[in-house]
């Protein structure tokens, strides 16, 4: 469903991504580790091309979305759904008109069909009872469920999420956590990258591990936490766990 092909990425004369080569099939979470300033965040914008990559290619469901149009790009952004640390919700608008905003200018839904998408996203995150509610009186956990259910909303094929939950409360954490693994079980195509090492024991399929731009290693759960192959990963490992 996404492929990675020798990414490349540098800014200015620093390269920063470095071939990366990375699958996530059909209903798979794949889950990224590595310390700070390893590409992981350069990596998921260059995914629906927040950056531009320098080299390489980024397949969604069989098309190159470094490839093509202006109009095809802002098509495929949308089959991209992404979920950042800070939740970026409208402060002025209410829950449910973050959610119908862009359903209505991105894919020219109608208003009733476009609120009734934002109820049954809502609903799945269990916070239908607050469409009416401003993001300020939710707390960050309900605000980080309302942004991925506003991403939920535009029927993404892949969902990225990057950090999705450092910027929570500890209390706050399990509850986007859970979410994450109810669409998981839903079959939502995934690639994640968090250092909520527990989840990705419990939900992940594949985690790969990156440092200075590269992909160092890759395995289940099992191999890279248990066994790590690499003295770089052991390190990083030691340091986080
Ligand atoms: P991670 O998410 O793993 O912490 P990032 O992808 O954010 O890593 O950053 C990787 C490297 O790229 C860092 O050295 C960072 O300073 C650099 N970088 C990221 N964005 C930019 C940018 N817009 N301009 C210049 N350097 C950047
Ligand atoms: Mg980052």
């Amino acid at each position: 469903m996404l492929e990675i092909a020798a990414l490349r990425k540098s800014f200015g004369d620093t390269e920063v991504l470095r071939d990366i080569n990375l699958r996530v099939g059909q209903g798979e979470l794949v889950f990224v580790i590595g310390p700070s300033g390893s590409g992981k965040s350069t990596m998921l914008r260059c995914c629906n091309r927040l950056e531009e990559p320098s080299g390489g290619a980024i397949m969604i469901d069989g098309r190159n979305i470094c490839a093509g149009t202006t109009r095809d790009l802002n098509r495929m952004r949308l089959q991209v759904g992404m979920v950042f640390q800070g939740f970026n919700l409208y402060p002025h608008l209410t829950v449910l008109k973050n959610i119908t905003l862009a359903q209505r200018k991105a894919l020219k839904r109608g208003k009733p069909e476009a609120e009734a998408k934002a109820m049954e996203m809502l609903e799945r995150v269990g916070l239908a009872h607050r469409a009416g509610a401003w993001p300020t009186e939710l707390s960050g956990g309900q605000q980080q469920r309302v942004a991925i259910a506003r991403a939920l909303a535009l029927d993404p094929k892949v969902m990225l999420f990057d950090e999705p939950t450092s910027a929570l409360d500890p209390e706050l954490v399990g509850s986007v956590l859970k979410v994450m693994k109810d669409l998981r079980e839903e079959g939502m195509t995934m690639l994640v990258v968090s250092h909520e090492m527990g989840f990705a024991r419990e939900a992940a399929d594949r985690v790969v591990f990156m440092d200075g731009g590269v992909v160092v290693e890759e395995g289940t759960p099992e191999e890279v936490f248990g066994a790590p192959k690499t003295e770089r990963a052991r390190a990083f490992l030691s340091r986080v766990m």
